[in-house]
């Protein structure tokens, strides 16, 4: 959900308990804002084993034709799993305030194809 869309609604406009009254709306919530460490990628070390995707629980690993082509910033929130997970260690976690200086490494960035 974008900020004009939180700006519009007030407490009243919020179900009673906070439910989530649609299904299917992750995709509207950009809960990468939640991130203090982002994942940063290497197409070098990565041997493509999709472990980082399968355990991802936002599905934030950008995937396409089967191979791993960066990470969806908008949606990850930065819990870790991946690089944990990540056999070859081509997923480092680096602190949001270092990110800028790697962006450029990031193969896919939402966050930035959205600005
Ligand atoms: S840090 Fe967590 S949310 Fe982000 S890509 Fe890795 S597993 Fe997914
Ligand atoms: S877990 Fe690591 S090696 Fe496997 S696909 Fe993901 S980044 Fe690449």
């Amino acid at each position: 959900m974008s900020k004009e869309d939180n700006a519009k609604k007030g407490w009243r406009d919020i179900p009673i308990g906070g439910l989530i009254t649609e299904s299917g709306n992750a995709e509207k919530y950009h809960t990468g804002s939640w991130r203090i460490k982002r994942p940063l990628w290497s197409r070098e070390k990565c041997i493509q084993c999709l472990f980082c995707w399968a355990y991802c629980p936002d599905l934030a690993i950008e995937v396409e034709d089967g191979l791993v082509i960066g990470v969806d910033y908008a949606h990850c929130k930065g819990c870790g799993i991946c690089a944990n997970q990540c056999p070859a260690q081509a997923l480092e976690m680096i602190s949001e305030d270092k990110s800028d200086v790697n962006d450029d490494k990031a193969e896919v960035d939402h966050e930035k194809k959205t600005e």
